[in-house]
């Protein structure tokens, strides 16, 4: 379980914060949404203010909240462009971010702007594609946060512990949108026999 650091320090008699990068990867069904929302949810809990975003592209649920797979639901802005965070995360103490593997590589230097003016910077992705490559600018966040998180699912073949998404219709689009019809989460070994399977099938 992530336990929130403290890191501030005494400044003319009072605590300032520094702000700060976390981030919680994994594949799909893995929780990264849901632990994403615990975390905001507390920090709410103790009157923090807190500003969510997600990429205006992950429609699959709703528009307007950040939904995880159990329903368990927090309000959220839908954005275009990592820059529109600057100016809409205003005076908040922390910021959200879920979907992140959907933005340019932008997000990363916008991450790094917001924990530099005293945020805590919290953002949710995948960590790999369907191929199980390293996905957009996550890899890139996970180098610049100060806390990196792996969730992992379980392997809907064999019951390992799974990192892998694995894509069960053939298409090689970078982005599907879709959840259980389209994917499942597997283990290395089941991921791997998986692709020799399906690359005969292209
Ligand atoms: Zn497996």
């Amino acid at each position: 379980m992530f336990i929130e650091p403290h890191l501030g320090r005494y400044q003319q008699g009072r605590i300032s914060r520094t702000g700060w990068i976390e981030v919680i990867c994994g594949s799909m069904f893995s929780g990264k949404t849901e632990e994403l929302i615990r975390r905001l949810k507390r920090a709410q809990i103790a009157k923090q203010n807190v500003e969510i975003f997600k990429p205006a592209i992950d429609t699959r649920y709703h528009d307007i909240d950040v939904v995880s797979h159990d329903a368990n639901s927090i309000r959220s802005t839908p954005i275009y462009a990592p820059h529109e965070m600057i100016l809409l995360a205003g005076n908040s103490d922390v910021v959200g971010i879920d979907e992140t593997q959907f933005f340019d590589e932008g997000i990363v230097e916008v991450c790094i702007s917001l924990a530099n003016s005293g945020k805590r910077v919290i953002v949710a992705g995948l960590d790999m594609d369907f191929q199980g490559k390293p996905f957009a600018c996550v890899p890139a966040l996970m180098a610049v946060a100060e806390f990196v998180t792996k969730v992992h699912a379980i392997c809907a073949v064999c019951g390992s512990v799974a990192s892998f998404s694995y894509r069960l219709v053939p298409s090689k689009e970078k982005v599907l949108l879709g959840e259980t019809e389209s994917y499942e989460a597997r283990c290395r070994r089941c991921f791997n026999e998986g692709m020799a399977k399906s690359n005969l099938k292209y």
